[in-house]
């Protein structure tokens, strides 16, 4: 500790001497002198024989420029007096000799701690703002984190995949701090904006961004060597900054996200730890569209199979009630066909129902369904189509399948029924059984025709005459492919 001492001859002396045990004291007879001493060098203390005097040199002590040798401490400033004057000054006229010394050095002690005191409170309060930096930092990681999570949830759940993928670009836009989002997938016209946030739609076109990319995506680093792609991302985004996240699998990027704007560092982390998540998903929705179709697939003929076919029936009843338009079921029937097996074999057999699954498909509105109800049973919705309209979609089959180049089976024929909502069933059960009333109608007349439900074919239908078990329409939902 280094003390300077301010004060006349004897005191000063004296307390030179017994401040000695404290540190290193040196002495001035004057304020003046002790000025000179004090600029750029360290002092713990000035001790001044004058509380005037002392109030002033610690008034000018504390509004001196910062000293310019840094870690130079400033001087505390201590007045002594006979009587203490402030609260800082030592008052030391009831004291004896003896005690004066004690009095002094105690004085002098308490004030080094009180200084150290708040030095440490320094310290504390940088340490304080350091915590509280760190835990918004922390805040910030488990903010990520809870998203992210959210978004492996989301992920798992059955949603539809538009939602999905829209939920998943609104992830990323919250990770990249707010940002627009595209998510940009790899197709074999090139690659296309499949979802976006945040971007007015007027922006998005349909052409495919950049140039054909000869393969896949791969290596993702290639993607943005044309220049018509990072043309084509400025555009979107209408900026010129973007950050690109390619989302991999193994090594080889199948997709990006591109985000309008430069994320801050600390969410880039995020946004990494989002990708492989978001490439996961894409995948999954991929695997799982793949097996939707594979299970309302017909094995043999690729048409939509018999619970397919009930589920979009139910629907468009649904739809159909609510537009008050007609829908028009029509069952078709192969007529003989078993000789067809009894004669040809049956691969020949199953030769024949792929080109009448073929044929039927060819012949169809992209809003008809086909599918194969059973054996050699085929089924068709046609929606918004009445029953006129229906008949005479199936004459045309009729004269299509005569055409037909059978591979060596020969000439086959169909017979069909034909029911319209709501005229001849209310429900999807009801319209089945009323096409297939006419279905078992048309075989009896003889074979190769079409037959529209009428009143009268009830009668025959409730005798339980119908060409198929009656249970079959009754709405079983795991009813799979005729056996
Ligand atoms: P009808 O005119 O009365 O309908 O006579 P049909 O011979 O067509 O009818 P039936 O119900 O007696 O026979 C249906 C035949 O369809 C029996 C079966 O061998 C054949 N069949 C059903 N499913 C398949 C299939 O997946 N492949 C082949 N090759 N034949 C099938
Ligand atoms: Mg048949
Ligand atoms: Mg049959």
């Amino acid at each position: 500790m280094r003390i300077l001492v301010v004060d006349g001859a004897p005191r000063r002396d004296w307390l030179a001497e017994h401040l000695g045990a404290l540190g290193n004291v040196i002495t001035a007879a004057t304020v003046h002198a002790a000025r000179r001493l004090v600029a750029g060098q360290p002092w713990d203390y000035v001790l001044i024989g004058d509380v005037r005097e002392a109030e002033q040199f610690g008034r000018e002590l504390r509004e001196a420029p910062e000293p310019s040798a840094a870690g130079v401490p400033r001087p505390v400033c201590i007045g002594i007096d006979s009587r203490p004057v402030l609260d800082e000054n030592l008052g030391l006229e009831h004291y004896s000799t003896e005690e004066k010394r004690a009095v002094v050095a105690a004085f002098v002690r308490r004030r080094s701690r009180v200084s150290s005191v708040a030095e440490e409170a320094g310290d504390l309060q940088q340490q304080l703002v350091e915590m509280r930096r760190r835990d918004e930092e922390v805040c910030r990681a488990n903010r990520r984190l809870s998203t992210l999570l959210e978004e492996t949830r989301r992920m798992l759940s059955p949603d539809d995949e538009e939602a999905a993928l829209a939920e998943l670009l609104r992830t990323a836009s919250q990770l990249g701090g707010g940002v627009p989002a595209a998510l940009i997938v790899a197709r074999k016209e090139g690659l296309v904006v499949r979802q976006v946030h945040g971007i007015p739609g007027e922006r998005i076109g349909s052409d495919p961004l950049g140039e054909r990319p000869r393969r896949r995506i791969a290596p993702f680093e290639r993607l943005l060597e044309p220049p018509e792609l990072d043309d084509a991302l400025c555009r979107l985004f209408d900026t010129d900054r973007y950050y690109v996240i390619p989302l991999r699998h193994e090594a080889r990027a199948q997709a990006l996200i591109a985000l309008g704007g430069d994320p801050a560092e600390a969410d880039r982390g995020g946004l990494q730890l989002l990708a492989p998540l978001a490439a996961m998903n894409l995948r999954l929705r991929r695997r799982m569209r793949q097996l939707r179709t594979q299970a309302d697939q017909d094995g043999l003929t690729r048409l939509k199979n018999h619970a397919a076919v009930k589920r979009q029936l139910r629907l468009e009843v649904k739809r159909h009630q609510r537009l008050g338009r007609p829908l028009s079921v029509i069952l078709f029937d192969l007529d003989h066909f078993k000789r067809v097996n009894d004669t040809h074999g049956h691969l020949a057999g199953d030769k024949v129902l792929c080109t009448v699954a073929e044929m039927l498909r060819r012949s169809s509105r992209e809003t008809d369904t086909i599918g194969r109800y059973g054996g050699e049973e085929f089924v068709m919705l046609l929606p918004d189509t009445g029953r006129a309209g229906a008949e005479q979609k199936v004459l045309t089959l009729l004269a299509s399948l005569r055409e037909v180049q059978l591979s060596g089976t020969g000439p086959l024929t169909f017979s069909a029924g034909i029911a319209e909502f709501p005229r001849d069933g209310q429900t999807p059960t009801e319209l089945f059984a009323s096409a297939d009333a006419a279905l078992y109608a048309a075989k009896r007349a003889g074979r190769d025709q079409v037959v529209t439900y009428t009143e009268w074919l009830e009668e025959e239908f409730r005798r339980g005459d119908s060409l198929f078990p009656a249970d079959r329409f009754a709405g079983s939902e795991s009813t799979g492919d005729h056996p």
